[in-house]
């Protein structure tokens, strides 16, 4: 008799569904046989890799054979310096995806609730159910996070409550008066994640500074990434900001060398470019300008976006014509995009800001794909 693998699996993990990434390019290319794909789906930065960075990674290439620092001293030195914080209170990641696994994996256990909103990114309930927790998704509140609803709905169980800022996949944001307000009402032993993985994007002016509020509320954790306005995607590094007690039951758990050596490298040379930063931001608010203004020419609604994506609603449902639709037309164009079904918006497809020739090539395929007039 053969075994049954999948009822050997956790409970939790039994009804688990694989993440699904954005659709390779090279992927696209083999299917339909062209090459000048634009892959507008991950949210990844379209400027390139820093030249800064090209320049280290090459001058780190001859060390590689040595395991990398367990302790990320240089990346972490620079981060407390950057943010004022001491070093004891960073978490290094590979990903910051691997960081919210960790706090997940650290305090969560299978009696317990993970909060979060619908629409909210989806390895928040990837990560409870992996665990075997309960997974509490709060109705949104016009696609965004509906933070009194959430507050009311914490119970004696509720160990960690997830809160992106600005929201993927919607692009929502919360001014920092509301936040506030909400950690008020958090008891001091829920644990709140601050995932700021597009802060960088976010307005100066109304983005604040959330690192500060951690002496003022400890169970707060921010949670960071090299992986959208720094460009390094592809090698892996997040960081959390938190209590110095929480960073270190982290460190207990963490893998020890979850950050790779070339990532270290590339990370800390990043932070000092601060060239790099602002360029990936301009071209950032010019592709948001650029789209936002062709959606609103066309008749196509749109949520106002603060990250280096927006979500737009094509949908139609006397053409039946749905995100997914869309989606597998924009492709034959060799356009991916991002169709966000899973995340309960079949009508709406979410494209990360381009450059300028790729978003052009994005509102070319749109207007063939829709029949716009423009
Ligand atoms: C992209 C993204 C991250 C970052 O993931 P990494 O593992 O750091 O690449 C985290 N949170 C949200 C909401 C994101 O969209």
């Amino acid at each position: 008799m053969s075994t049954d693998f999948l009822k050997l699996a956790n409970i939790g993990v039994q009804k688990l569904h694989p993440y699904q990434a954005g659709k390779p390019t090279d992927e696209l290319e083999r299917e339909l046989g062209i090459t000048n794909i634009v892959k507008l789906a991950s949210n990844e930065n379209p400027l390139g890799l820093a030249q800064s960075v090209k320049d280290a990674l090459q001058n780190e290439l001859a060390g590689l054979t040595r395991y990398p620092d367990a302790n990320g001293y240089y990346l972490k030195k620079a981060l407390a310096d950057k943010y004022s914080v001491n070093i004891d209170q960073i978490t290094l990641g590979n990903g910051s995806n691997d960081l919210l696994e960790l706090i997940a994996r650290a305090f969560v256990s299978s009696c317990h609730e993970v909060m979060f909103a619908q629409h909210a990114f989806v390895v928040y309930p990837i990560v409870t159910q992996a665990i075997g927790a309960t997974a509490v998704a709060v109705p949104a509140k016009d696609y965004g996070h509906d933070l009194e609803a959430m507050a009311e709905a914490i119970t004696a169980n509720t160990k960690l409550i997830f809160i992106a800022n600005p929201n993927n996949p919607t692009g929502t944001f919360l001014e920092q008066d509301a936040l506030k307000a909400f950690l008020k009402k958090v008891p001091s032993n829920v644990l709140v994640v601050l995932d700021e993985a597009y802060f960088e994007y976010a307005e100066p002016a109304r983005r604040g500074n959330a690192i500060a509020w951690i002496a003022e509320f400890p169970n707060l954790i921010i949670s960071r990434t090299f992986s959208k306005a720094y460009g390094l995607a592809g090698l892996r590094v997040g960081y959390t900001i938190s209590h110095p007690e929480i960073a270190d039951i982290l460190n207990r758990v963490r893998q020890p060398f979850n950050c790779n050596a070339l990532a270290l490298k590339a990370a800390v040379t990043v932070l000092n470019d601060e060239d790099y930063l602002l360029q990936s931001v301009a071209l950032n608010n010019e592709g948001m300008e650029d789209l936002s203004a062709f959606f609103t020419d066309n008749n196509l609604e749109y949520i106002a976006s603060m990250g280096n994506f927006i979500t737009v609603n094509v949908g139609n449902s006397c053409d039946k014509r749905t995100g997914d639709s869309v989606y597998q037309a924009l492709l034959q164009e060799g356009v991916i995009v991002r169709p966000i079904t899973g995340y309960g918006l079949p009508n709406h497809l979410r494209i990360s800001i381009g450059t300028h020739s790729e978003n052009q090539r994005f509102k070319e395929a749109l207007t063939k794909v829709l029949n716009l007039e423009s």
